[in-house]
């Protein structure tokens, strides 16, 4: 039938017995013949407590010997799911990432993936078996393990899709897909059937903390098909295969009758900076940004107002993590530059309506800001791109701009 990779996220794997129930669940989808290739993270809490012990050792824990520390996590869930997939009858196999051969770069912890030999696990599918692959890991030429990431299971899943040019790859977690908004700040939020690529990257960075952006990234490069969902539910199936339940991120599709707005992300985490009266000249916002960045500090949004009376005004946003050390750098930066004041907000929030639908549609932006006036709402700064509007506004307003967006939207109906 097809040829479907499932990775099982922590929470999915985090006892014996759930490790029971994914393998029951692997097995209705090779009852009804489809090929699996599986990927599974730690247990969850296990990658934590990894670390920790580590950090127990030294402050500075050795890239090398931390990568070592991190992949044994998976490679318990692989054995333990491959012995419960035998123990049902269903023949499976686990492999480390270096004995799939992941071949990564050797930047320890953050490994990007370089190639992938597909020979074996080939080998095993032909023969019937289930290949049960540890996530978040690899191996690098000179032979030394590697680790991708946090989170970074996802991305070997896509990747390994994309090797074996799967029909899906499917990423089972605690959610049951992506929702046009959390559901804590909205309860009427609905779970969305299908959004694409870029949509998702959106939303994802902007806080729907459901993948790993470098999953989606990868996903989208290589056009494999990926889908979301809850190893909780039972699994449905389409008639050409798939699971059909979940959210499907793809491509943008002509025929996709599409909503305007898709989904409304916002972070929790923003700070602002404003360098008040700089000279304006050539060369101010390098002489602003380039220390900001040398100090490893992410600017995010950035404004520069017109000038008046040959000064102007410079505000930028970052993590709020970062708001100290960058209050510092700005300030210095003040007074090398002779400006006239330095002011920051660190409580304020970001909120931004994502659609590939807006592309081709004027006044979302003025029904945005309509809505949000219409509340009370004070709009801080604001910023667009092709598929996105964000703007930032004080952080008590969040739960009622999100609320009130996805009402006026009419994110909670059906549209598809
Ligand atoms: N176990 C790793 C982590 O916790 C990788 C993953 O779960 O995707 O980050
Ligand atoms: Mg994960």
């Amino acid at each position: 039938m097809a040829l479907i990779v499932q990775k099982f996220g922590g929470t999915s794997v985090g006892t014996v017995d759930r490790i029971r129930n994914v393998a029951e669940r692997i097995k209705k989808f090779r009852d009804r013949g489809d090929d699996v290739v599986v990927v599974v993270s730690a247990m969850s809490g296990e990658t934590n407590r990894l670390i920790e012990m580590a950090y127990q050792i030294e402050d500075r824990p050795n890239a090398r010997e931390y990568d070592v520390l991190l992949s044994t996590g998976e490679q318990v869930t692989i054995a333990l799911l491959s012995m419960a997939l035998n123990k049902l009858g269903v023949p499976a196999r686990s492999y480390t990432g270096t004995q799939v051969h992941i071949l990564t770069d050797s930047a320890h912890n953050k490994a990007r993936i370089l190639d992938i030999k597909e020979k074996n696990m080939r080998t095993d599918l032909e023969q019937g078996r289930v290949v049960v692959v540890a996530g978040f890991q690899g191996v690098d030429e000179q032979g030394d393990i590697t680790t991708l990431g946090r989170g970074g299971s996802d991305t070997t899943a896509v990747a390994l899709a994309a090797a074996l040019n799967a029909d899906e790859c499917q990423i089972y977690t605690d959610v049951d897909g992506v929702y046009t908004t959390d559901p804590r700040v909205v309860p009427e939020a609905r779970r969305l059937d299908k959004i694409t690529f870029e949509e998702m990257l959106e939303m994802a960075s902007l806080g729907s903390k459901v993948l790993q952006i470098r999953a989606v990234e990868f996903a989208g490069k290589y056009n494999v098909p990926l889908r979301v969902l809850s190893s909780f539910d039972e699994p449905d199936f389409d008639a050409d295969g798939s699971g059909a339940s979940g959210t499907l991120i793809t491509y943008e599709e002509d025929e996709m009758e599409q909503a305007l707005i898709s989904g409304i992300a916002f972070n929790r985490d923003e700070a602002k900076l404003t360098i008040l009266g700089v000279p304006d000249k050539p060369g101010v916002a390098y002489s602003i940004l380039g220390p900001v960045g040398d100090a490893n500090i992410e600017i995010d949004m950035i404004i520069q107002n017109i000038s008046a009376d040959g000064t102007t005004d410079f505000t930028f946003t970052i993590h709020r993590n970062d708001f100290e050390s960058a209050t510092a750098v700005l300030t210095r930066v003040s007074n090398e530059l002779g400006a006239r004041e330095v002011v920051g907000d660190d409580k304020i929030v970001k909120i931004s309506l994502v659609g590939v639908g807006m592309r081709s549609h004027a006044g979302i932006a003025s029904k945005m800001f309509k809505t949000l006036a219409e509340e009370g709402i004070n709009i801080n700064m604001i910023s667009t791109s092709e598929i996105k509007i964000s703007v930032v506004v004080d952080e008590k307003y969040l739960e009622l701009g999100v609320r009130t967006l996805h009402s006026a939207f009419g994110l909670e109906q059906k549209t598809s």
